[in-house]
């Protein structure tokens, strides 16, 4: 027993209208059913108020959070304005906002912070591209160990912080990271939030993300130091979930 609590983490994108909410609903159901584990949906902005009340104990998030409190930044949603919607939380570092929106991993340790601040829950996701795997499995260690620490915010600590591992390459591509390469990344990770936050660092969940299914979930949720999943296209509906929180 590690004494971390698994989390089956979904992660909407740009997906879901109005006639989606009742998956939330169902999800709901499914994590009432499962009182031993943390579930959550990370959703859009738009859905987040109407998806809060329906949602039972599944942590309703948003997707990002802006790292300023409130300003000039047409288009962009702040951590207050998240609270105010009905979220508990926020995912932050999600590979397609660096790729797409330039993120930085300092962008992304302020936007964590932020977030905290105002006491939300945060999923930070790292993770390396394919031509970084390409260059062996030391040199994709290595790479997103530093991305992890560059992308740690000041105070991170295990109450509220997650990290989620998503290789960009297994990211909607139906590519899984093999067990062993999830089992050694995860170890790798470990190590460096014990070294960085002590004690904490051990307490700190690390799930792991990119084509999870419910095909694959049960091979790597009991995987050392796979404290749960961050799933993307499968958490679109409650019954290709549902296989997901079984298997954790
Ligand atoms: P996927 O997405 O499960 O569709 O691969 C995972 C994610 O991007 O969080």
């Amino acid at each position: 027993m590690t004494g971390r609590r698994k989390l089956i983490a979904g992660n909407w994108k740009m997906n879901g209208l109005k006639a989606q909410l009742g998956e939330v609903s169902a999800i709901g159901e499914l994590a009432a059913g499962r009182p031993d584990i943390d579930v959550a949906l990370f959703l859009p902005a738009t859905l987040i108020s109407a998806a809060a009340p329906l949602a039972g104990t599944v942590l309703v998030g948003g997707q990002d959070c802006h790292q300023e409190e409130a300003g000039a930044f047409t288009g962009c949603i702040s951590a207050p304005m998240l609270l105010g919607a009905g979220a508990g939380g926020t995912l932050v570092g999600h590979s397609e906002r660096r790729t797409y929106q330039h993120e930085t991993n300092a962008d992304v340790a302020a936007k964590a912070a932020r977030a905290s601040q105002h006491g939300l829950e945060v999923v930070l996701c790292v993770g390396e591209t394919l031509d970084t795997r390409e260059q062996g499995d030391e040199a994709a260690h290595g790479w997103v160990v530093d991305q992890l620490l560059a992308s740690l915010p000041e105070g991170a600590g295990s109450g509220w912080l997650t990290i989620a591992y998503e290789p960009v390459w297994a990211i909607g591509t139906g590519k899984v990271a093999t067990p062993a390469q999830i089992a050694a990344m995860h170890g790798a990770l470990r190590d460096a939030l014990v070294e960085a936050l002590g004690a904490d660092g051990q307490a700190m969940r690390i799930l792991y993300g990119g084509s999870v299914s419910g095909d694959n979930a049960a091979d790597i949720l009991h995987l050392d130091n796979v404290d749960g999943a961050l799933v993307g296209g499968a958490s679109l509906s409650a019954a290709k979930f549902a296989p997901i929180i079984a298997a954790a």
